[in-house]
């Protein structure tokens, strides 16, 4: 029997380091490397492996992304890996679910644990992605499926994983959702389907390929007796700073400090500024409390609600808007089936 033709795509991270002169871990290892630890994989799928960078995730650019996305589609697969570093597996997972739309399983993986360490979960980790990308049920539901992370035997949907630990080796964690199935001995065991409506959306409104320019979007977490000073500043220098929109991660169902709210107000009549819960999961409130800093009034004066997205996906969401040059109503539209 033929095995399934598996392309790993190489990013750099944790998974692909190795030990300088004086023992730090730097970025080194490609594709080929990756593959060659695990012996194993040969007995799944057929490899192809691909070095892309050998950067940490943490300097990952949504250009890289996107770069990354086309060569996705280009290749003629029946499953894709992507290994990279775990910092902001969150955020380009999803960037990837926004933008491919394939009937062949995408699968993004990464290590806790760097290839010095005793143990390190690197290995462990391609293995499960690729065993998942080779997977009957996930091949038959792939587009069902969506771009899909895996870390730690346990599957997640892109547009859900957290990274919910700096260090620990079960860092990654689908809170609001749980996970899509998990690896037990050789297998793959179905658990649950996405809702992907929300997606589909974002799809339709975003179109095939997302083209345009960067654009950058502020993060601006509320915290107790914020003043609301980098929005002045925000607003004072538009075009020195460079934003051209913002995610407010608010307090509880939507709420914001009272003493911040005016220039948030201000800021969201400069720019699209998408309320996103800062708690990490939705879905926001939206007819609850009254006063001046409530979900009511926030509404009413423009801001946009991102319902349950977590701050981090809603930013790549609405730089992802913004480059495909979606207007107001448009990405009014596009958050509105996160609520
Ligand atoms: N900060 C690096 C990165 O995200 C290493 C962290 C990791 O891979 O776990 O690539």
């Amino acid at each position: 029997m033929t095995k399934p033709r598996i392309h790993v795509l190489a990013l750099g991270g944790t998974i692909a380091t190795r030990p300088d002169a004086a023992g730090a871990m730097q970025m080194g290892l490609g594709a080929d490397d990756l593959v060659a630890a695990v012996p194993t994989l040969g007995k799944i799928a057929e490899i192809e492996a691909e070095t892309v960078s050998r950067v940490g995730s943490h300097s990952l650019s949504f250009d890289q992304i996107h770069a990354l996305a086309s060569r996705i589609r280009a290749l003629e697969a029946d499953g894709i890996v992507v290994t990279q570093g775990t910092d902001t597996l969150e955020e380009t997972g999803f960037l990837l679910d926004l933008l491919l739309d394939l009937d062949v399983p995408v699968v993004v993986t990464a290590a806790m644990r760097n290839p010095a360490l005793t143990s390190p979960d690197g290995p462990g980790n391609l293995l499960a992605a690729v065993r998942v990308a080779t997977d009957p049920w996930v091949r038959t539901h792939a587009k069902a499926l969506g771009v899909m992370a895996v870390m730690l035997d346990e599957v997640y949907a892109a547009a859900d994983v957290l990274k919910v630990h700096p260090t620990r080796i079960n860092a990654f964690a689908s809170t609001q959702t749980g996970p899509l199935a998990a690896l037990v001995e050789d297998r793959v065991v179905p658990l649950s389907l996405p809702v992907r409506d929300a997606i589909v959306t974002a799809r339709r409104r975003l179109g095939n390929t997302v083209p345009g320019k960067a654009s950058p979007v502020a993060l601006l977490w509320m915290a107790l007796d914020e003043p609301g000073g980098l929005v002045e500043a925000m607003l004072a220098a538009p075009d020195r700073l460079g934003y051209r929109g913002a995610v407010i991660a608010a307090m509880g169902g939507g709420h914001t400090p009272e003493r911040a709210t005016d220039i948030l107000v201000r800021l969201a009549a400069a720019m699209p500024a998408v309320v996103s819960p800062r708690a990490g999961g939705g879905p926001l409130l939206e007819k609850t409390y009254g006063g001046p800093s409530s979900e009511i009034a926030l509404r009413k004066a423009g801001l946009i609600w991102g319902g349950r997205l977590h701050p981090l996906k809603a930013r790549v969401l609405l730089e992802t808007c913004l480059r495909a040059g979606l207007d107001r109503p448009a990405i009014i539209d596009v958050f509105a089936a996160w609520n």
